[in-house]
């Protein structure tokens, strides 16, 4: 049964479009289940109405044109109630609903199993059978499991079907505003034309793409063919004296592979058909991908890596001669599966609109970059069909981690309207710049910024930065190929720190791990972001940080009361004592050589819920407290703050938090230390209200959100701050605490400065 479950999900996984991935599920669950009809039903997005999309057994002919209303039938009885039907006899069920068209009456037995996707009900899956009998229970939790597993594919499929679809002309079900979730990466909003590129030679990420001239995309592939032909004989030569007779007929094997009458006429007849020769390739090699790994054979299970071998060196070969687009549309959309940093600079900047990444997370390079530049990013947006994507209209909101696929007018409106608010906006906090952010009853908030590429520093300090409460010096470390010398550092440390002289700066020592990996520096965990992360790693390796603060304190130099030394992911005393015994061995030791520096002020970040409860005594033996909320959201709410399977849950206006956040506050407060908050939180308008309310000294942020932050707070009374906080902390629900901030906000005028919500737009 798990076999066959494994081999049916992967079939589906790997179909082209949706109408193959429903005719292959009805197939084989007919075969597996021996039963005489299985068909599907899909929820069309628009009308709520159940389309009958595919079957075996029943009239073909209808598929895609006939439907029942959302509460009209068996059918749609199993999706409302989100269960399934198992009857003896389908058709003297008070709720049975006759589709003549559809030829089902002879059949009495009916299962029916609702297929969900994140508590949408997508639709229904439906086996019968001519005799009267209940199916059993083992092929009831046979297609609940099948339903369960199915619902990820189906949903990818369905999205992908969606976008294909459009403009056929079609009648069958249609879907608009395909909308995909991801991970905010970059705040802000962009419409675009999405142009799909991936790493070099990498078969998945190359995009569906019609050839504009069919003898050209030949020729070029019929070269890139006759390329790896002789690269495979001279190695085959190179290597025969060491080659025992097996691998040799390897190589064999591998030219015969590339004949005409295997995978390059399977090519050519695609490039024939108008697909352009790299999608052509990427289809072919899939579809013998999936054969071998359906084959019961390990061993022939494994030639599966030959074939995505050969096929990736071909790959290589065209995007060699055609290498990258030269053309790219004003207000690109970059996507890919994995959007680097090097990806993203084949695209010129004045072209460039927006980004969205399969993979990555908030935290992510790329992300970090986008921030810094402006561009609306989101990541982690893992069910995305990027290989259909390239030309399509696209919406990226990266304040909520969401992308549209071919946006209605409707919803490119909205969006539109949002952006043009948006730029009106921002020149209007343009003014801001050099005004204090003070509350109309005298309350001085500080406003410092977040920052790790040099590209922040302009940014910063034309927005009008007072500080930095967050320099993430793993930045600078991940675009190098090993750790930087105690020199380099200290060079690029002096150039922050003279930059925002005489201005403090936290800077923070090395927080890697989680999803921070330095690629010269790799580590492998089941469980990362309750493994080695933070001060543990540098704790581990004092080599490493006494490297860094070194750096720190000579950078230092001369630049009286700037340099602060903030250490993350504090869980106990004896990692805040341990490392600020090694800070201060460091600044005695440089003293002795000599130099001239300042004993730094050293501070911890509370960004775990046991620091919370310790948040007094660590603040009596150290010079400051640094709220990462990012991080102390993620473990008091145990949700992985990258992770969109669980995006919903992740709520730091969620009242535990608030509470977490005010004791923090309170604590400091008790032993006259200084607190600053620089997760995302602290640029959010409604929760810098709150932190300002709760005590905070310094709140701490992107720069692109500061302006906003100082409008907001130079426009809301401490005192009503402290009012509304009050409010806040009896209410029991994020959603009841995050209406009435929106509420106040707006009646108070200041409903610009909200950040938009998702599903905001109806
Ligand atoms: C945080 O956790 O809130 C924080 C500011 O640190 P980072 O986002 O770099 O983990
Ligand atoms: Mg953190």
């Amino acid at each position: 049964m798990l076999e066959s479950l494994r081999s049916i999900v992967q079939e589906v996984n790997s179909a082209p479009d949706l109408e193959t991935a429903l005719t292959v599920t009805v197939r084989r669950i007919r075969e597996v289940m021996g039963t005489e009809v299985a068909s599907i039903f899909l929820v069309d997005r628009i009308s709520g109405r159940y389309v009958f999309m595919a079957t075996e057994g029943l009239n073909r002919a209808s598929v895609g044109k006939v439907s029942l209303a959302p509460d009209e039938g068996l059918v749609a009885q199993v999706g409302q109630r989100s269960e399934p039907l198992n009857l003896e006899d389908a058709v003297s069920h008070p709720s049975f609903h006759l589709l003549p068209e559809i030829g089902e009456e002879r059949y009495h037995a009916f299962l029916g199993v609702p297929i969900i996707h994140h508590r949408r009900v997508l639709g229904v899956l439906v086996v019968q059978q001519q005799a009267r009998r209940r199916f059993d229970e083992n092929e009831e939790a046979f297609l609940v499991t099948l339903s369960a597993q199915l619902a990820g594919a189906i949903a990818h499929a369905e999205a992908t079907g969606a976008i294909q679809d459009l403009g056929t002309g079609d009648e069958g079900p249609h879907w608009h505003d395909a909308k995909f979730d991801g991970v905010a990466g970059a705040p802000g909003v962009a419409i675009g034309t999405a142009v799909v590129l991936g790493p070099p030679a990498l078969l998945d990420a190359v995009p569906d793409r019609q050839c504009n001239d069919i003898m050209v995309e030949l020729l070029l592939f019929e070269r890139a063919i006759e390329a790896v032909r002789t690269e495979i004989r001279d190695l085959g030569a190179k290597l025969s004296d060491s080659l025992g007779p097996e691998e040799r007929a390897l190589f064999d094997a591998y030219l015969h592979m590339l004949d005409d009458n295997a995978i390059a006429g399977e090519v050519n007849r695609l490039i024939r058909d108008g697909h352009w020769a790299q999608g052509a390739l990427r289809r072919v090699i899939n579809e013998h991908l999936t054969h071998f790994e359906l084959l019961e054979d390990s061993y022939l299970r494994e030639r599966a890596n030959d074939v995505k071998g050969l096929g990736e060196r071909v790959l290589a070969h065209l995007q060699d001669v055609s290498r990258r687009k030269s053309y790219f549309p004003d207000n690109t959309i970059l996507v890919g599966e994995d959007v680097t940093p090097t990806v993203m600079s084949e695209v010129p900047a004045e072209k460039l609109a927006g980004i969205v990444s399969m993979k990555g997370s908030s935290n992510s390079h790329m992300a970090i970059l986008a921030r810094g530049m402006g561009l609306p990013a989101v990541m982690g947006a893992v069910d995305l069909p990027a290989n259909f994507l390239d030309n399509h209209e696209l919406v990226v909101d990266g304040f909520n981690g969401e992308v549209h696929v071919n946006p209605s007018p409707r919803l490119r409106q909205h969006y539109q309207s949002l952006i043009e608010t948006e730029h009106e906006f921002a020149d209007k906090l343009d003014e801001l710049r050099d005004l204090p952010c003070v509350t109309p009853d005298g309350h001085l908030m500080p406003l410092w910024v977040n920052t790790g590429l040099d590209l922040d520093i302009p940014h910063a300090l034309e927005r009008g930065a007072e500080g930095v409460g967050l320099f993430r010096t793993e930045i600078p470390f991940m675009s190098k190929e090993r750790f930087p010398t105690e020199e380099e550092q200290r060079v690029l440390y002096r150039r922050h720190l003279e930059a925002f002289w005489p201005r403090p700066v936290n800077m923070r020592t090395l927080d890697i791990g989680g999803d921070k990996i330095l690629s010269y520096f790799p580590m492998q965990e089941d469980n990362p972001f309750l493994g080695w992360r933070g001060i543990r790693v540098t704790l581990d390796h004092p080599e490493i940080f006494v490297v860094q603060v070194r750096a720190m304190i000579k950078a230092g130099a001369g630049l009286e009361g700037s340099l602060r030394i903030m250490l993350p992911l504090i869980t106990t005393i004896s990692e805040v004592e341990e490392s600020m015994a090694l800070v201060y061995r460091c600044f005695d030791e440089i003293v002795e050589e000599g130099l001239d520096v300042q004993r730094p002020r050293v501070g911890v970040m509370i960004e775990v819920p046991a620091a919370v409860y310790q948040a007094k005594q660590i603040a009596e033996r150290t010079d400051f407290l640094a709220v990462g909320s990012n991080d102390l959201t993620q473990y008091m709410l145990a949700v992985d703050r990258n992770n969109p399977q669980v995006a919903n849950l992740y709520q730091e206006l969620h009242p535990s938090v608030l509470c977490a956040l005010r004791d923090i506050a309170l604590a400091a407060g008790t032993v006259g230390k200084h607190v600053s908050i620089c997760g995302e939180l602290a640029g959010n308008p409604m929760g810098a209200v709150l932190l300002m309310a709760m005590g905070y000294d310094v709140l701490s942020m992107n720069s692109t959100n500061l302006t906003r932050v100082k409008w907001v707070i130079r426009n809301t009374p401490f005192e009503r701050a402290k009012a509304l906080l009050e409010a806040v902390l009896v209410m029991d629900t994020p959603d009841a605490i995050k209406k009435f901030m929106r509420d106040e906000l707006v009646g108070a005028g200041l409903g610009r400065a909200v950040i938009p919500e998702p599903g905001a737009v109806a």
